[in-house]
Order: structure tokens, then sequence, then C-alpha cells
């Protein structure tokens, strides 16, 4: 799991450099479904000291296989979105800005501009739970329905993908739709994108 450890560690400094959390916020995991096997950050440790070493690896039970660290405390929102989801194989959780808003107002993304169709056609806020519970980890697979991202009430983001790239790509760009979603609504709110005009950009972005 090597390259999934260097690809994470990479990433993770993103998180920071992209403006997409604050501190040691967010948390990344990659699974490599052949193996049953995932790599994610450990917790709490800063993005910048993190070695490919430090990375977890985690069985589908929450063993830990390999690694000296504490994983993520949000491991268990990565498992029960790898369990669920086949299109899953790398997810990042955010704390970025203006979708963070969004959740503390316990609203959900609506489709104001078209790279929400990265998620679908909206993405759901979760209901409130503590971070780092099984109770955050089941909202959140609830609100997720088929979508790629979710909302989590008073928390932040998480972006699922079948690639690492592709998951965080979906949560910046969703930070940029929440950000535009934001200035709409202090403008008096913006025109929403129908239902059959985002299955035409959702079908666009799959060919
Ligand atoms: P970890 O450092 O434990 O991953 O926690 C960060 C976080 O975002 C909790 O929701
Ligand atoms: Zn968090």
């Amino acid at each position: 799991m090597l390259e999934e450890r260097k690809q994470i560690v990479e990433y993770s400094k993103k998180l920071i450099t992209r403006g997409l959390t604050t501190g040691t916020g967010g948390n990344i995991s990659i699974y490599k479904r052949e193996l049953g096997l995932i790599a994610i950050t450990p917790s709490g440790k800063d993005y910048f000291k993190t070695r490919p070493e430090d990375i977890v690896i985690l069985d589908l039970d929450g063993n830990i296989r390999d690694g000296s660290l504490k994983p993520s405390s949000e491991w268990e929102m990565h498992h029960i979105f790898y369990k669920n989801r086949e299109d899953a194989n790398a997810i990042v959780h955010t704390h970025s800005k203006y979708a963070t808003a969004i959740s503390c107002m316990g609203w959900d993304l609506e489709p104001v501009h078209y790279l929400i169709g990265l998620a679908g056609y909206e993405v759901k806020c979760a209901e409130y739970a503590l971070y780092g519970s099984e109770e955050l980890a089941e909202n959140a697979l609830k609100a997720l329905g088929d979508r790629k991202a979710v909302l989590h009430a008073n928390h932040g983001l998480t972006a699922l993908g079948d690639t690492l790239e592709r998951a965080f790509s979906t949560a910046e760009q969703l930070e940029f739709v929440s950000e535009i979603y934001y200035l709409t609504k202090v403008l008096g709110g913006g025109n929403l994108l129908t239902k059959s005009q985002m299955d035409v950009v959702i079908k666009k972005f799959y060919s």
C-alpha cells in the first residue's frame, strides 16, 4: 500500500494549500478493494509532518493492519461508505468554509451551478451527530443516497470517487458551488437548474 500511502500524504497537504480545511481538520482514505484494505490519514496529525508510514492501514472490520498511529476519528464513516458504495475507492472529508457554512444552516446544497453535477442533482445535509461517532457515519450514509457527496450538519463535507483525484476534485468544486450558493442567497436567491438540465450535465460529465 506504499503508493496509496504516498498519494494520501500528497493530497492531504492539498487540503490545506487549496483551502479545504484548517489545522488538522478533515481526513482522506483510499480503499484497495481487491485486498479489502483501507489506507487512511492518522487522527489529528499535522499534514505537513505526516509521512507515508504514518498513514494507517485498516481492514474492513476496523482492525489496524499496519501503522503505529491512531486512525482518523471518522474511520467508521469511511468504512460504511466503502461497504455500501461499490463506486467508492477514495474519500475526502473537508471543513471547507462555504460548504461548512451551508451545513451550519442545515441546508441542502441546491443546483445553482452545473458543477454540482459532479456529486449529483443536489447535495443533502445529514442530520447532526458528534464528530467521529458511529451515528455520524450512519446519518451520512443515509443522506448520501446515490450521490457522490454529503454535507454533515454543523461540521463539513465528504466526497467520494473512483480515484482520489476525482474525490478531491469533487470536494474542491463543491466548495466553489457552495460559495456561489452563498452569494446567490445574499443576492436574493439564484435561478436553480432544473432536473432535466442537470440530467444533461451529468450525462456529459460521464461521456
Ligand atoms: P481526524 O484528525 O481524527 O481525522 O479528525 C478530523 C475531522 O475532521 C473530524 O471530523
Ligand atoms: Zn470533520
